[in-house]
């Protein structure tokens, strides 16, 4: 007798996916924060937004914490997550002479500048994102209060009426969906033609290769799983992404016990992708869950390559690695 054969299963896998250079770089910056200076290493907010991450840190001697004032005095490091902090949070660990490393990723500096940019040349500044996400926060917190104007949706473009006669320039958080922001940068030009662009595009490498990656291969698939975590915001615009590019259905997975098996034909195609913040052992134990009830067939969806790294502070890499 010959075991029941398994159905076949497609899954169009992206590529790009998953670790980014600032989510990659963070990461080294705890563990090696933790070699040079032994536990505990603080943490301000979540490194990036992934459990499986945080919670191996932790298992390291990471400690998380909300805000400074849950640091004790005792001379241990503190680190800032890859998202960026206000001004405030580094002018208050210098005022506590504590020793800090700054996690924010490159790319999220260079939205920090440009905002910065747009106020030096009298500009009052629309910052385009998602309230309340760390990266918003700590975009707001480089400029004076009052000088940054939150727009989430093109409502708020037609409701914003600028005070007087300032000139207007605009950046975006680094992870915002590359169609619906052009949406809202369209209505934002036509509204107020004499608006500013950053010198440079927002909206960072990462989160467009990875729409990117998704866009090409959701057509017809059954359902679009993403491989990250809820409160990651690359992570649910690759979900939208995969629905609008026509999957029946985009779904977010933290990890394979959260595998929808009701949701996967036998015989069908579905695409697979991870957020920018998710690790690849989360993708391939999804694929070995898949493989352990299907004949998986997967099919590489290729549509950049990436050669990004960002190096870590020199103070960090002139570590010497302890010897394994
Ligand atoms: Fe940097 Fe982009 Fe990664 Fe955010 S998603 S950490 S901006 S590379």
């Amino acid at each position: 007798s010959v075991a029941a054969e398994k159905p076949s299963l497609t899954v169009r896998l992206c590529e790009p996916r998953g670790f980014c250079a600032g989510v990659d770089r963070a990461i080294q910056i705890v563990v090696l924060a933790l070699k040079k200076y032994g536990a505990p290493v603080y943490v301000r907010h979540e490194i990036v937004h992934n459990k499986y991450v945080v919670e191996g840190l932790r298992s390291m001697g990471a400690v998380f914490v909300r805000e400074l004032t849950d640091i004790p005095d005792d001379g241990q490091p503190v680190v800032f997550s890859a998202h960026g902090v206000p001004k405030s949070v580094p002018a208050e660990a210098e005022r506590r002479e504590m020793l800090y490393l700054d996690a924010t990723c490159p790319l999220v500096s260079k939205v920090h500048k440009q905002a910065m940019r747009h106020v030096r040349l009298g500009r009052q500044v629309l910052l385009v994102g998602h309230r309340g996400h760390p990266e918003v926060v700590g975009t707001m917190g480089q400029l004076p209060e009052g000088s940054v104007v939150l727009i989430e949706t093109e409502e708020d473009v037609a409701a914003f009426e600028p005070a007087g006669e300032q000139a207007l320039g605009f950046v975006t958080q680094t992870t915002l969906s590359v169609d619906d922001t052009a949406g809202i940068l369209s209505a934002l030009q036509a509204k107020f033609p004499e608006l500013q662009a950053p010198s440079s595009e927002s909206i960072c490498y990462a989160t467009t290769n990875r729409q990117d990656a998704v866009k090409a291969s959701a057509p017809g698939t059954d359902l679009f799983l993403i491989v990250g975590a809820p409160n990651s915001s690359n992570s649910k615009r690759l979900v939208e992404v995969a629905e609008r590019a026509g999957s029946m259905m985009g779904l977010l997975v933290q990890g394979q016990h959260e595998l929808p098996w009701d949701s996967i034909p036998p015989n069908g195609t579905i695409g697979m992708s991870a957020g920018a913040s998710a690790p690849e052992i989360l993708t391939d134990e999804i694929l070995d869950a898949l493989r352990a009830r299907f004949d998986v067939r997967i099919e590489l969806v290729q549509t950049a390559i990436e050669n990004e790294n960002f190096p870590v502070m020199r103070s960090l890499r002139d570590t010497p690695l302890t010897a394994a």
